[in-house]
């Protein structure tokens, strides 16, 4: 069952028009938002930033936060999951011709739910890989936009590095992951890129830094260098699917040795008191 325009109806039977802006620009934005025992995760924040990537390509919001809401509470009742991160994407709509200009169009609202299955911290504790690239990417990274071609380059790069993510640097300075935002710890201070045009300013961002405030990190949202990264004691990345996970090797170098930092334990587990808190 997913949402389509207005209707609930079975993903196999939902399709949009070739004339529909989303498929022939991507232009449109999108939302991943997670659901924990039912519970829709941040939904205020998700949904804020959702209006403020509509609001930057000047797409006029569809749906109030309670329609939302009711949407996201049918498609729940329909699943038998536990955990879910719901997909909502919504695209300017189908146009007549195709032209880059637009006038307003009916949005093309998309809406379903897919399982989610946080890695455990066993599983965590194991450490992963990451690569570094340079950042080609526009400089609207704060619109969370579904033209996408950047990112899907990168993680094909992962793939076939055998690595979790690719650490994106801007003229030698980490801006985020091309899925994340990312963390670098060293000498008990969090240093991560300040929001703006240069990274998505990520809902478990926020939360990584109020979990590592309280357990009593210096946080420094300010630029790093990218060579700054190798010697750091701990490099974390953070997604609303990944949570916040620990990076131990960076382009085939060991981060400390390889070891898992004790903050990341800490940070993890506050993370997590806060998922069940609602
Ligand atoms: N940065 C980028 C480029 C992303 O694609 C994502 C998530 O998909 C994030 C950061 C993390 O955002 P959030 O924590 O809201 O999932």
């Amino acid at each position: 069952m997913v949402f389509l325009n207005g209707e609930f109806i079975p993903k196999n039977q939902a399709s949009v028009s070739v004339m529909d802006r989303g498929f022939l620009f991507g232009d449109g934005v999108y939302e991943v938002i997670p659901v924990y025992s039912g519970q829709v995760f941040r939904l205020h924040e998700h949904l804020a930033r959702l209006q403020n990537s509509l609001d930057a390509i000047q797409i006029q919001n569809p749906y109030s936060i309670d329609k939302y809401q009711h949407i996201f509470n049918e498609l729940l009742s329909h699943s038998l999951d536990n955990n879910h991160s719901v997909y909502l994407q919504i695209t300017r709509g189908t146009d007549t011709t195709r032209k880059h200009k637009f006038d307003e169009l009916a949005p093309t609202v998309f809406i379903e739910l897919n399982p989610l299955t946080p890695k455990t911290k066993p599983e965590l504790e194991k450490g992963y890989c990451a690569i570094t690239q340079p950042d080609f990417r526009w400089q609207r990274c704060d619109i969370k936009a579904t033209s996408l071609l950047a990112n899907i380059m990168y993680a094909q790069q992962a793939k076939q590095h055998r690595a979790e993510e690719v650490i994106l640097h801007r003229d030698h300075i980490i801006t985020e992951g091309a899925t994340s935002n990312v963390f670098i710890i060293k000498n008990d201070t969090l240093f991560t890129h300040p929001t703006g045009q240069y990274i998505l300013s990520g809902i478990t961002r926020d939360l990584v830094i109020e979990s590592a405030h309280h357990c009593g990190l210096n946080i420094q949202e300010s630029i790093s260098n990218i060579d700054e990264i190798f010697s750091a004691d701990e490099v974390w990345i953070s997604s609303s699917t990944r949570e916040v996970m620990p990076i131990t090797t960076i382009d085939s170098k060991l981060i400390n040795n390889g070891k898992i930092g004790q903050h990341w334990s800490q940070v993890y587990d506050h993370y997590q008191s806060l998922k069940y808190a609602g």
